[in-house]
């Protein structure tokens, strides 16, 4: 814990709204920070510190001032160096430049709300008086403050007021089937003749928006659930961008950036912000100097609403406050300096590789993902690779149409809209979206095709499991314990062949739909191979050799897939051959 001296401070404009008695300003407080709210604050001497509600009060018998605790929702307004030398700390000059109003505000407001009448009259002579953050802002029936709307009234209700954002981000989340209701119903149902639910069910989620208000706060509105993953796209076209109408909607939860590390790297990824904020203090806008020097959002609230909740004005042009996702190349995303950031681009899906025994959708799947740059005939500068593995995490909803395109073997374009990039590797999960792109040759000019057979990397002793490289060598040993075989259509080559217990020949092939006089065998084996890369043991596992012949063949170049990668006692590298 951190302990800081404090003096409080009123907050900018009260003395104006205020109909109390005058603040105590100046009052000595001692101030708890934990050691999280501290690392994030960085309090100095000097500096100004916004506390927001929920906070406690502890009064100690035979000490002269209070102290304050819980202050896990604290931002810091104004730094003392920044100030410069000539500044009076005392006449707090941007005291109230980022802040929104505090609780003593939003108490003198409530107190005043038995006067409402009077109040509205009041607001009606006033010109410009939606747009004053505070006093006046509170009774309008429409707000621009997300927080001034939530803290005034309260967090158990629901929120009254109309309030105006910008709606940064749509995305949907996977809605587990695991509640209460759903249980009972299984059980009171007769069960199923498959045990897999109906993709209707299976592909629930649910639609939620990023929203923004014109003084930088966020919040993430949980809407109704989406029975077609796909109509996600429409809600983007209709709202993404614009500057909508929130309305009935109730607070869920305030979440900071310690509990919820994914949404903040999305909030960082929009800060900061595109054009000034609002501030509350004054009807002026913030100056560019303290914008930049604002600090990201430490909070938010995740709100619940309905599809009637978010509701376009009529302005159709995207609001200024928006900031698109910057589409990158696949070198981009992977080389940006930054350790955790949030990345979007379009690359072709070479691989896929599902989590063992389970359908795209269910478990994770990794994806191994390539584009034009990144095949260019030069060698791209630095260590970037060819290809690169992309996980796709169990957070992250698909539609229908991308889980179609998944379980198909062919490879596919797809569009990643704020994939994360955790510690080098690229995850879509929470608020990341995946779309299929269309193939239309008349939008997507001609640069975008691969070679053909896709350049790969070659296998070296740094490989990393779940990617792709090419290999050649020698064959030195089977694992013969490994080995079986199964019999194939001679004429299309599908192992999806029925028997048929009576009759000669007894195996009839279903796609061919023709019997199969004499199946070709194929054969599923593990060899030992040595290659160029010295004191390795790698073992491929390869579809379709003749156990007999393949000792000290030569292979290659095979496209792998690695599985494991073993590096005690010694190098072992798991490979599996795949086609392309
Ligand atoms: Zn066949």
């Amino acid at each position: 814990m951190q302990l800081a001296r404090c003096e409080r401070r009123p907050p900018p404009g009260e003395g104006r709204r205020r109909r109390g008695p005058p603040p105590e300003g100046g009052a000595r407080l001692l101030v708890l920070f934990s050691r999280e709210t501290a690392a994030g604050l960085m309090p100095a001497p000097g500096d100004g510190i916004h506390v927001y509600p929920p906070w406690q009060i502890l009064s100690i018998e035979g000490l002269s001032c209070n102290a304050i605790l819980n202050t896990h929702f604290s931002q810091k307004v104004f730094c003392a160096g920044k100030l410069g030398a000539a500044s009076d700390p005392r006449g707090l000059p941007s005291a109230g430049r980022c802040g929104p109003p505090s609780l003593c505000t939003t108490f003198g407001l409530l107190e005043a709300c038995g006067a409402t009448a009077e109040m509205e009259a009041e607001q009606g002579a006033a010109p410009g008086s939606r747009r004053r953050g505070g006093g006046s802002g509170l009774l309008a029936r429409r707000s621009l403050s997300l927080l001034e709307a939530i803290e005034g009234l309260g967090q158990a209700g629901s929120v009254g007021q109309d309030v105006e954002v910008v709606v940064q981000r749509v995305y949907s989340v996977p809605v587990s089937d695991g509640s209460p209701g759903s249980a009972l119903k299984a059980r009171l149902l007769p069960p199923r003749s498959s045990a897999a639910p109906p993709p209707a069910e299976k592909g629930k989620t649910r639609l939620c928006v990023l929203v923004q208000d014109g003084y930088g706060t966020f919040s993430v509105v949980q809407l109704h659930l989406l029975p077609r993953s796909d109509d996600l796209h429409r809600y983007c076209r209709q709202w993404q961008g614009r500057t909508c109408l929130l309305r009935g909607i109730k607070v869920v939860q305030r979440v900071t950036r310690e509990r919820s590390t994914r949404l903040f790297s999305l909030i960082d990824s929009l800060w900061p912000p595109a054009v000034p904020l609002q501030d509350h203090g004054d009807t002026a806008s913030m100056s560019p100097e303290s914008r930049s020097a604002a600090v990201a959002p430490r909070f938010c609230y995740l709100l619940s609403g309905q599809e009637s909740s978010v509701e376009p004005t009529g302005d159709r042009t995207a609001s200024p406050l928006y900031l698109p996702p910057t589409k990158q190349t696949l070198r981009d995303a992977v080389q940006s300096p930054r350790q955790t950031r949030r990345c979007s681009f379009v690359a072709t899906v070479l691989h896929k590789r599902k989590t063992q025994g389970r359908d795209v959708g269910q478990g994770e799947v990794w994806l191994l993902l390539t584009d034009a740059g990144l095949q260019e005939e030069r060698r791209p500068e630095g260590p970037c690779r060819r290809t690169v593995a992309l996980c796709v995490s169990t957070s992250c909803a698909l539609t229908s149409s991308v889980l179609e395109s998944l379980n198909s073997p062919a490879p596919c374009r797809m569009s990643f809209r704020d994939a994360v990039r955790e510690h080098g590797v690229l995850l879509c999960a929470e608020q990341s979206v995946v779309e299929v792109c269309s193939v239309d040759p008349e939008s997507e000019p001609r640069a975008e095709a691969l070679p053909r057979p896709v350049r790969l990397d070659p296998l070296t002793a740094e490989v990393t499991p779940n990617s792709v490289c090419s290999l050649s060598g020698v064959i030195v040993g089977v694992d013969e314990t490994t080995a079986y075989s199964w019999p194939a259509c001679n004429r299309c080559g599908s192992d999806n062949l029925e028997m048929l217990p009576e009759r000669r020949p007894n195996l009839r092939c279903v796609p061919c739909e023709s019997p199969v006089d004499e199946p070709d065998t194929r054969v599923q084996l593990e060899v030992f191979l040595s290659s160029s890369l010295s004191n390795c043991t790698l073992k491929v596992k390869f579809p379709g050799y003749d156990v007999e012949k393949v000792l000290g063949k030569e292979v290659g170049p095979l496209a792998v897939y690695v599985r494991v990668v073993t590096r005690k006692p010694a190098l072992w590298i798991g490979l599996e051959e795949i086609c392309l």
